[in-house]
């Protein structure tokens, strides 16, 4: 069902226990969730199985545009298995040993192979989020370091692990993530994301294994690694989406640079027209608590002022104890702060920055803005971009405008992609082999939910008949003729 938008800015939601049932992932996306992601270093493949069930009903039986995002791990690095909690204190020397699990107190297990290799001394170790740190005292042997802790606390089996002084030379996918990225395909999963991309060739790794299945699914590149930020332009145009994932890059960067860099990393993914995501804690307390403070909904706000695709709650629907709720505040926040945006601060993108693939002078942008410059100057109600790909809607979707765009597609691969798009709704229509036909099924979408009177201009945005990348035509007409079209 084509819903009318009422907020601009979307909302990617992380599945868990705490939303594991038909009705909730149905009153997560009633309460504005456009997109759920999976995220593969928690839980099993049977659990994320039965949350893809829910997610593919739900979407299904309301007729909405509904992304599954699945999360890959990549080179992030774990303690391996222990039991119970160890507590470490300010002083305590410890060996880390690279071992799938140990018994031994005195030895913290790790999972990454080349731990020993890439670490020397004085080098931190965080875990924990960076709540426990340690300092590399001294490379014992090839899986052996002897470490000081300078920062205790209580630490568990599985743990996250940051190494914010090292050059990890782990490779950007392992084995875990290969059958990762094969569940994705084998269950036909809209989007991928990998964690703790460092280059381009990361990405393009994700895009070599996805070639051995011959699927092309976006790949989202996760921006939280020094490295990242260093090659964040050619990251940015390798990739098909960014996020801003705050938790680690907090970690590995320092808390007091992150809002600087959030507002860097939305600015050249919408310079680049690929979607942004806003990560990590921006409802936390939500998780024990039915009322988010005043920072983290100033925190939300804020993201939608930077102009981001979407924000994304984590912990808040995965383990939280109102997940559905924290959905309703997220979008009661995004349209209250879109409705300020609109008014007072509104405009149309000054410019696109020339990229390699897409440049201020190519035929898609230019026939892309020139269908906001007439929706824009004409006032009217809407654009409608018909669609294979959802390549064109994106790149309305880059220009920030403040009016509609609806997205037809015959294919229902790219109606449910389109959900993390800024102010794009997506409509899947039936297939068909003629404009005239499409038009009609458009029309009747939008006047069957209200979407636009008669009389009322909108623009659309066509290509050669349902070939992907050919769009090269733009009509300004009444809504009445959009159906009866002869074209
Ligand atoms: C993050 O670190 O902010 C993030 C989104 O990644 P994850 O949830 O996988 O830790």
């Amino acid at each position: 069902m084509l819903e009318k938008p009422v907020a601009r800015t979307k909302i990617l939601a992380t599945l868990g226990p705490a939303c594991a049932s038909l009705a909730k992932v149905k009153s997560m996306i009633q309460a504005g969730v456009t997109a759920f992601r999976l995220n593969m270093s928690h839980g099993a493949d049977e659990d994320r199985l039965e949350y893809i069930g829910y997610v593919k009903a739900a979407r299904k039986e309301l007729k909405r545009s509904v992304a599954i995002l699945v999360d890959l791990r990549g080179p992030r690095i774990r303690l391996g298995k222990f039991s119970g909690l160890r507590t470490l204190a300010k002083g305590d020397k410890i060996t880390l040993k690279v071992t799938k699990s140990s018994t031994d107190v005195d030895v913290l297990p790790i999972d990454y192979k080349n731990f020993a290799k890439d670490v020397v001394a004085e080098q931190r170790v965080l875990i924990r989020d960076g709540r426990i740190a340690l300092v590399v005292d001294k490379v014992i042997d090839d899986k052996t370091v002897a470490c000081t802790v300078r920062r205790g606390g209580e630490i568990s089996t599985n743990q996250g692990v940051n190494l914010p002084d090292t050059l990890v030379t782990a490779p950007a996918i392992a084995a875990r993530d290969r059958k990762d990225i094969k569940f994705a395909v084998e269950n036909d999963c809209d989007w991928l994301a990998l964690s703790f991309v460092r280059s381009a060739d990361d990405v393009a790794a994700v895009r070599r294994e996805l070639a051995k299945h011959d699927l092309a699914i976006p790949v989202m590149a996760k921006i939280e690694h020094p490295l990242a930020i260093e090659n964040l332009k050619e990251i940015v145009a390798a990739s098909n989406g960014v996020m801003v994932a705050r938790g680690d890059l907090a970690v590995e960067m320092g808390h007091e640079i992150v809002p600087t860099l959030q507002k860097r990393i939305v600015r050249e993914a919408i310079q680049h027209a690929i979607p942004v995501v806003v990560a990590t804690q921006m409802l936390e307390s939500m998780i024990d608590s039915p009322e988010p403070t005043r920072a983290e909904v100033s925190d939300v706000g804020n993201a939608v002022l930077d102009g981001v695709d979407a924000v994304m709650l984590s912990g808040e629907t995965a383990v939280g104890s109102h997940p559905i709720e924290a959905c309703r505040i997220m979008r009661r926040t995004a349209r209250r702060t879109e409705e300020w945006q609109f008014h007072d601060n509104w405009r149309l993108r000054p410019s696109i920055m020339p990229t390699a693939g897409l440049s201020e002078n190519s035929p898609d942008m230019a026939i892309t803005n020139a269908a906001v410059f007439a929706a824009h100057k004409s006032e009217a109600a809407l654009i409608i971009a018909f669609t294979q790909s959802g390549r064109s809607a994106r790149l309305c979707s880059s220009f920030r405008a403040r009016l509609p765009i609806v997205a037809c597609t015959m294919n229902e691969r790219s109606f449910h992609r389109m959900s993390l798009f800024w102010g794009v709704s997506p409509v899947c229509i039936p297939k068909v082999s003629r404009i005239r036909d499409m038009n009609k099924y458009a029309a009747k979408e939008l006047s069957d939910h209200r979407f636009v009177r008669p009389d009322q201009l909108v623009v659309s945005l066509t290509g050669n008949f349902a070939v992907s990348g050919a769009t090269n035509t733009v009509r300004l007409i009444p809504f009445e003729r959009l159906g009866p079209a002869t074209t």
